[in-house]
């Protein structure tokens, strides 16, 4: 019998796609290592974790896990209309915010379709962005930011979606409310402008836009937020999105029905009753946010100012640096998937955890000298 080959029967767009990596669990570092109380700065995290009337709420909640979820998501969908006065069916609810990405892409964009991004933007977007099959036009970063005048200018006829990452992973950049506006007053209105919103709940800069404000004026609008920052809810994946009723009853259509469970949906409406976690966590990283910058300057060390909760720094060989701050139990994220191979991104973490970040990458630097004979 021949043997098949099994790659070359998948779909082209999805055999030459290249995977997302993740942050490294620090669970595999200990294994690896042998060593314990290792710190993970590496995949924006909230380093409080999540608030306790949230453990309280999802231990309840196991107690009917054998019941199949409410695919309609009632009662978080209510949570969060009032929360953000928009209507319950502006909502769709999905597997982490990237799954509401996902929705988007299998719903609006078609083979022959482009859709509009930036350099550097988020890689989970262009990877499934050509999951689907479709090309990414990817419009050159500057300053590191998107440059809004030439993602205006890349549209093109077959272009349906645009992509707007704010602030951007793993930059930490942002799109003022102005170049927003701009964006959305030269976008053909039958495109989509998808602005992600991981980070919002960080953000106090008075140029930040409130894109909520702009539903009712943009049809085309559809904003993407997370529990999976901010509210400390990553590993139970749940993320949303705000639009017009009509682009989400599409999305909504295109939903897995249990694409959200019972246990994520409690915990999450417990989150957002619980908003003085929130404000406790977004001090700490306006704290932790202005330690990093300071010990990184007195290290001399370059980075790109950041509105998120993780910082961007030119350390000149992230990967190596990368590797030798494990060696130190510190795990941060090498970026040269981004094609940034001299940066390496840190999560803004508790002051102790900061301080060991800057302690150990102020060492691994100092070693290199040493290390390069050894
Ligand atoms: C972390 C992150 C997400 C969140 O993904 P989830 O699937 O909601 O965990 C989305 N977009 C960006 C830019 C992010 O950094």
């Amino acid at each position: 019998m021949s043997k098949v080959d099994f790659r070359s029967l998948a779909n082209n767009s999805v055999r030459n796609l290249t995977p997302y990596q993740p942050g490294k669990p620090i669970e595999e570092l200990e294994r690896e290592l042998g060593i314990t109380s290792s710190i993970k700065l590496a995949s924006n995290e909230n380093p409080l974790g999540p608030s306790p009337k949230v453990i309280q709420a999802a231990t309840q909640a196991l107690q009917k896990a054998h019941f199949y979820p409410d695919g309609g998501c009632y009662e978080l969908k209510q949570a969060l209309s009032r929360f953000l006065s928009v209507l319950p069916e502006q909502i769709t609810v999905g597997n982490g915010s990237e799954n509401v990405l996902e929705l988007i892409v299998k719903a609006y964009l078609h083979k022959d379709d482009t859709a509009v991004i930036s350099q550097f933007a988020f890689l989970t977007i262009p990877i499934l962005i050509q999951s689907y099959g479709t090309r990414a036009k990817v419009v050159p970063a500057r300053e590191w930011g998107h440059d809004i005048p030439s993602m205006i200018q890349s549209i093109d006829e077959k272009t349906r979606v645009l992509f707007l990452v704010n602030p951007n992973n793993p930059t930490g950049t942002y799109t003022n409310k102005m170049d927003f506006i701009r964006l959305m007053e030269s976008v053909p209105p039958h495109v989509l402008v998808v602005v992600d919103e991981a980070y919002s709940e960080y953000i106090t800069n008075p140029d930040y836009p409130n894109t909520l404000e702009f539903l009712p004026r943009y049809p085309n609008l559809v904003i993407t937020r997370t529990f999976s920052k901010v509210y400390g809810l990553a590993a139970l994946r749940l993320g949303y999105s705000i639009s017009s009723v009509e682009i989400a009853d599409i999305l909504n259509r295109t939903r897995l029905p249990f694409n959200v469970n019972t246990i994520a949906a409690k915990a999450a409406c417990a989150a957002l009753d619980d908003q003085s976690h929130v404000q406790n966590s977004v001090e700490i990283n306006q704290q932790g946010m202005q330690q990093l910058e300071e010990g990184l300057r007195q290290l001399n060390l370059k980075y790109i100012p950041s509105i998120g909760n993780f910082i961007t720094v030119d350390v000149s060989n992230g990967m190596s640096v990368y590797q030798k701050l494990l060696l130190e139990g510190v795990i941060v994220r090498p970026l040269k998937a981004y094609d940034m191979p001299r940066h390496i991104r840190v999560t803004i973490g508790t002051r102790q955890q900061n301080d060991r970040f800057l302690k150990a990458v102020n060492k691994v630097l100092h070693a290199r000298d040493n290390t390069v004979t050894a």
